[in-house]
Formats: C-alpha cells, sequence, structure tokens
C-alpha cells in the first residue's frame, strides 16, 4: 500500500485543504468461480494492494476528481448539483458513487478528491472495486453518514453495474469492505451471509498474471452463464424448487444428465461441485488442514478447465509450473477465466524465491514476462488516522 501521510500531503498541497484519509483493498478469490450467479458460495481474500482517497469539502459547489494514478489527467471537474452522466473515463468509478448515493437521497456537497492505489489496473484484482469502496466511505464521511458492510457493498456494486455499465456480481466489493486482516471470507451470494475463515500468517498469496487479457465482455462468459442455466432449466422441469444450481445436487446430473446438451451437463457439473468445494475449503482452513485446502484448489483448477473450459493454455501452464516448487500449497486460475492471475497459496518464507522461480520459468515457456505479486490476507477499507 502506498505512503497515507505523502498523498495527505500531495492532497494539501494541491487543494490547500486538510483531507481525512480512507483506504480499501483489492481482492483475489480464492476459491468459487462461477458459482456467484447460481447464488451459490465464493471465497475471497482482501489484499495488501489498496486505494487511498483523500476527501476534502469545498464552498463552491464543485466536485474536483485527482487520481495520482492518472496524473497526466490532471484534475477533473464537475458540479454537484448537475446531473452526472459516464463518460468511460477513470472518473466515472468515483462520479458513480456521488450519483447512486445521490439516488439514495443523500445531498452530496462539493468536494475535493484525491486517489492513488497499488493495485494494479485491469489486472483482475479489482482495482475498481477497490476505487468504488473508498470514495463511498470518503464521500458519506462527508455527509457524516454511513451504512452497514453489506449495504454499502451492494450501492458500490450499483456503480459498476448501473452507471460504469459493467456486470459483475458483487464479490469484490463486498470483500473490499468486509475483509479481515489473515482471513479469507466465504460468501453465500444467495443471501450475502459471510463467515470468516483464518489463513496462517506465514502463508503468502502468491498472484501470477498470465499477461494474457481475459475477455468477460466477449461473449465466452456470457456463453458459459447460458449453457449452466440450460442445465439448470433441464434439472427444474424435473424438479421444481431448483431455481439455480445452487440448490441442484450431481445427483441431479446423474438422473437428468442426458437430457442435457453434453457442454451444458460439462458447466453444471463445474458450478455445481466447485460450490461443494468452496464451503469445503472454508471448513478445510478452519481446521488449519492446509493440505486439503490445496488439494480443493488443484479439483477446482481441473473443473474449471476441463469441464467449464474457462481457462487457457497460458494459465493451465503457470498452474502446472508452480506444481514443484518448493512452498507451494495450492494453485489455480482465479477470476472470470480465459487468461488473468492465477493464484498460488505458498508458505511465506519460501514466497519470494517461488516467485521467482515461476516467474522465469513461464518466461522460458512463453517468452512473455509474467507480473507476480506476493501478497497477504488484508483487512477491509476503513479510514486511517
Ligand atoms: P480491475 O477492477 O480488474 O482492476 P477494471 O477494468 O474493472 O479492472 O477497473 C480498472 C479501472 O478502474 C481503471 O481503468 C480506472 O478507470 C479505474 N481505476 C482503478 N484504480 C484507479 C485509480 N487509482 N485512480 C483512478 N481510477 C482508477
Ligand atoms: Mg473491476
Amino acid at each position: 500500500m502506498h505512503d497515507p501521510a505523502v498523498l495527505r500531503s500531495m492532497h494539501l498541497a494541491r487543494f490547500k485543504a486538510e483531507p481525512s484519509v480512507f483506504v480499501a483493498p483489492g481482492r483475489v478469490n480464492l476459491i468459487g468461480e462461477h458459482t456467484d450467479y447460481a447464488e451459490g458460495f465464493v471465497m475471497p481474500v482482501a489484499i495488501d494492494f489498496a486505494t487511498l482517497a483523500a476527501i476534502s469539502p469545498r464552498t463552491d459547489g464543485k466536485i474536483v476528481l485527482y487520481s495520482e494514478n492518472y496524473a497526466e489527467d490532471g484534475e477533473r471537474t464537475f458540479d454537484a448539483d448537475a446531473p452526472l452522466t459516464a463518460s468511460k473515463h477513470w472518473t466515472d468509478y468515483p462520479l458513480g458513487v456521488v450519483a447512486i448515493l445521490t439516488g439514495e437521497g443523500h445531498k452530496i456537497p462539493g468536494f475535493s478528491l484525491s486517489l492513488w492505489g497499488d493495485v494494479p489496473l485491469g489486472s483482475g484484482l479489482s482495482s475498481s472495486a477497490s476505487v468504488e469502496v473508498v470514495t463511498a466511505l470518503a464521500v458519506l464521511s462527508l455527509i457524516c453518514s454511513s451504512y452497514p458492510g453489506p449495504v454499502l457493498a451492494r450501492l458500490c456494486q450499483r456503480v459498476e453495474n448501473e452507471f460504469v455499465g459493467t456486470s459483475c456480481g458483487i464479490m469484490d466489493q463486498f470483500i473490499s469492505v468486509n475483509g479481515k486482516e489473515n482471513h479469507a471470507l466465504l460468501l453465500d451470494c444467495r443471501d450475502l451471509s459471510f463467515k470468516l475463515a483464518p489463513i496462517p500468517a506465514d502463508v503468502a498469496l502468491v498472484i501470477a498474471n498470465t499477461m494474457v487479457k481475459h475477455s468477460i465482455a466477449g461473449g465466452d462468459y456470457p456463453t458459459r452463464r447460458r449453457e449452466s442455466e440450460a442445465a439448470c432449466a433441464v434439472i427444474a422441469s424435473h424438479r421444481p424448487g431448483v431455481p439455480f444450481l445452487r440448490d441442484a445436487t450431481l445427483e441431479d446430473l446423474e438422473k437428468w444428465g442426458r437430457e442435457m446438451q453434453p457442454k451444458s451437463l460439462m458447466r453444471a457439473r463445474h458450478v455445481i461441485s466447485e460450490n461443494l468445494r468452496t464451503v469445503a475449503a472454508e471448513k478445510a482452513l478452519e481446521k488449519g488442514d492446509l493440505k486439503e485446502l490445496g488439494r480443493l484448489m488443484a479439483e477446482a483448477h481441473n473443473s474449471y478447465s476441463g469441464d467449464f473450459d474457462g481457462s487457457c493454455p497460458e494459465a493451465d501452464l503457470m498452474v502446472e509450473l508452480a506444481q514443484d516448487i518448493p512452498g507451494l500449497i495450492g494453485a489455480r486460475l482465479t477470476g472470470g477465466g480465459f487468461g488473468g492471475c492465477t493464484i498460488n497459496l505458498v508458505e511465506q518464507s519460501q514466497a519470494k524465491a517461488f516467485a521467482a522461480e515461476l516467474g522465469k520459468r513461464y518466461a522460458a515457456r512463453t517468452g512473455i514476462v509474467p507480473q507476480i505479486h506476493v501478497c497477504h490476507a488484508s483487512g477491509g477499507a476503513h479510514k486511517i488516522g
């Protein structure tokens, strides 16, 4: 995380006003892929890459936004009273927060906001959710208001869905708000109930970027979703009370799988088994059984790559190359699929050497130099100082 004191003095120099400073983390999903829209389980972890926000009130009714990450853009100024619209620019994320909060009946006054993050942008570690959450905390503090964590997460998800125009689930915002140091969070996407599961302090999260872009907007993602939902419809035609694959079992697939398109059957088998694995992973962490967790992660990767066909050769290779590097507990592709990052659970004492060796092996085999980050399970969004 960048130094909050540095952001504070940058904000003070730029806006001539002493700010309040907030932080919200990025995240990585430990296990539970493509289970969210089936009302199932996911298990993300907040990481120690985060976005900081410094905010101070203004008296001229303007909203002035600055991001150190986009310093070349300078400041952007908006009218706090005018209707706010998206413009496919980074300012959509903080402005969307103002728009959604205004829609909830809040009167948002003018303010100056400085952002500065070290969550890699567009790498699947959810820099966007961290911007939404940190801005929401900052703006709410200005009007002396607050929301319970799950409600705040929902409002920030709406920023992305309704203002920015990205169809994402609630996981990213939820973990950024509710994460806890040295813990993963098992989230039930049906009712947003959650359980924290301990990650030992001597375990590192090594996130390896294949540098291959995932294409959630592309077509693969909606196709997979449609295929798995078609399988659910077949089950529901026999067994009402299965509106989502969350409610289906592997026995259902044995009974009625023959009536499904082969691809639908495979996609559903991934979603149903992934839900079971995700719940089991929480139990393994609870017991401190890292070996079992590693086994579940390996099984999850095979299911994601095989049954769900959601991986790519580079991600499969990154997982394969990790297998015999000392310190590995478990490795799998994380995120929406078709590229992006793998998550490797690694003994802390070996993490640096592990990251170096994995990077070397991957570059030798693909000619691509991967970005590899050594992270730790960190706390959720909060005010600093
Ligand atoms: P991801 O969430 O996986 O990092 P997204 O494409 O969803 O990728 O979000 C990245 C976008 O979020 C950036 O292109 C930018 O518009 C915005 N963003 C993220 N971090 C910052 C920041 N520190 N300052 C300004 N905008 C940011
Ligand atoms: Mg995002």
